[in-house]
C-alpha cells in the first residue's frame, strides 16, 4: 500500500512552512482578557481595546480570503459597538467594492496618502447604512505605488505616519493587503500593531507561509518591534473533505492558540455579498459564512492585546 499522499504533515514543504515558527507556538499565545485593564466594555457591546488595534491582514497568495475576511470583521465588528477603518490597500479595490465606497475614476484614494501625502481624513468615507464603519479606498491608481514608493523618503513607513496623524476616534484599524510582499504590504506591517493571516484550508494554502513568516520577523526587528503574528484564521474550510481537516488540524498544531477556535467555511453566500455592495452580515445575516465571522470577530474582540 502507498503513503497517504496529502498529509499535510509528512509534506518537507509544510514543514520547511512551518519550521521557522515552532518556537512562536508558545510565544504567540494571548490569553483572552475581557475584562483585563487592556480593555474597556461598553454596555451592550463587545469590549473595546484600550487603544486602537491595527491589524494588517495579510498573505502573499491570492484568493485566501483577505478581502473576504477584513470585510467582514470590520463589519461584525462595527455592528457591536466597535469604531473600525477598513483600509483598502489593494490596487484592486475588491474591499472598497464590498463596503459600497466609490473607488473609480479621480476619487482620492490610498494611493495620495501614500504618494502624495494627502491627509487620511481627506479619502475615509462612513460606510453607507453601517454606523461605525468607515473605509479608505484603493484605486487603480494604488499599482504605480508599488514603484513609485522605492524612490520616496522613509517609503516603507508611509501609511505609518498617514495612520499616527489621523485623529479619528477608532478602535480596529484593518489593512487588506495585496497579494504580495511588495512595499504596499511592507507599509502595512509597519503600520500595524498585528498580522492576522487568513490560510485557505487546501493543501498548497501552506506554501510560501514560512517567507511570509519571515518577512514578518524582519520587519519586527528593522522596523516595527511591536509588530507580532496574532492571529490565523482557516478560511473556505469544506468539512467534507478530509484534506481540509488535515490542513485544520497540522495547523492548529504549530500555531497553537494563535489560530481562531471558529473556522470560516465554504459558503456562496459570503462570495455573494461584494456585488450588491454588502459585506455578507447585512447580505444574508444568517447564513453559515456571516455566523462565522460574527463569531470569529468577537474571539478577536476578547483577545486582549498583551
Ligand atoms: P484575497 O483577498 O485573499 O485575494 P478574497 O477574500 O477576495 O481573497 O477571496 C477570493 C474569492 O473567494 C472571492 O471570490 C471570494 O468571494 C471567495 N471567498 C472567500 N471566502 C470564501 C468562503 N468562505 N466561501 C466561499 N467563497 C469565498
Ligand atoms: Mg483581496
Amino acid at each position: 500500500m502507498t503513503q497517504t499522499p496529502l498529509n499535510p504533515g509528512d509534506s518537507p514543504l509544510v514543514r520547511e512552512a512551518l519550521s521557522s515558527v515552532v518556537s512562536r507556538e508558545t510565544s504567540a499565545t494571548q490569553a483572552a482578557d475581557p475584562a483585563g485593564e487592556t480593555s474597556r466594555v461598553v454596555e451592550g457591546g463587545w469590549p473595546r481595546p484600550a487603544k486602537c488595534r491595527v491589524i494588517a491582514v495579510a498573505n502573499q497568495k491570492g484568493g485566501v480570503g483577505k478581502t473576504t475576511t477584513s470585510v467582514n470583521i470590520a463589519a461584525a465588528l462595527s455592528m457591536n459597538g466597535q469604531r473600525v477603518l477598513v483600509v483598502d490597500l489593494d490596487p484592486q479595490g475588491n474591499a472598497s467594492t464590498a463596503l459600497a465606497t466609490e473607488h473609480r475614476g479621480d476619487v482620492p484614494d490610498v494611493y495620495q496618502v501614500l504618494v502624495d501625502d494627502l491627509p487620511l481624513a481627506d479619502i475615509v468615507k462612513q460606510v453607507p447604512d453601517m454606523p461605525g464603519l468607515y473605509c479608505a479606498p484603493a484605486t487603480i491608481d494604488l499599482a504605480g505605488a508599488e514603484i513609485e514608493l522605492v524612490s520616496l523618503v522613509a517609503r516603507e513607513a508611509r501609511l505609518r505616519r498617514a495612520l499616527t496623524a489621523y485623529s479619528a476616534e477608532l478602535d480596529y484599524i484593518i489593512i487588506d493587503c495585496p497579494p504580495s510582499l511588495g512595499l504596499l504590504t511592507v507599509n502595512a506591517l509597519v503600520a500595524a500593531d498585528e498580522v492576522m493571516i487568513p490560510i485557505q484550508c487546501e493543501y498548497y494554502a501552506l506554501e510560501g507561509l514560512g517567507q511570509l513568516l519571515r518577512n514578518v520577523d524582519l520587519i519586527k526587528v528593522h522596523l516595527n518591534p511591536t509588530l507580532r503574528l496574532s492571529t490565523i484564521v482557516l478560511t473556505m474550510y469544506d468539512g467534507r473533505t478530509r484534506l481540509a481537516s488535515q490542513v485544520a488540524e497540522e495547523v492548529r498544531a504549530h500555531f497553537g492558540e494563535t489560530v481562531l477556535k471558529t473556522v470560516i467555511p465554504r459558503s456562496v453566500r459570503l462570495s455573494e455579498a461584494p456585488s450588491y455592495g454588502q459585506s455578507v452580515m447585512t447580505y444574508d445575516p444568517g447564513s453559515s459564512g456571516a455566523m462565522a465571522y460574527m463569531d470569529a470577530a468577537r474571539e478577536i474582540a476578547h483577545r486582549a492585546l498583551v
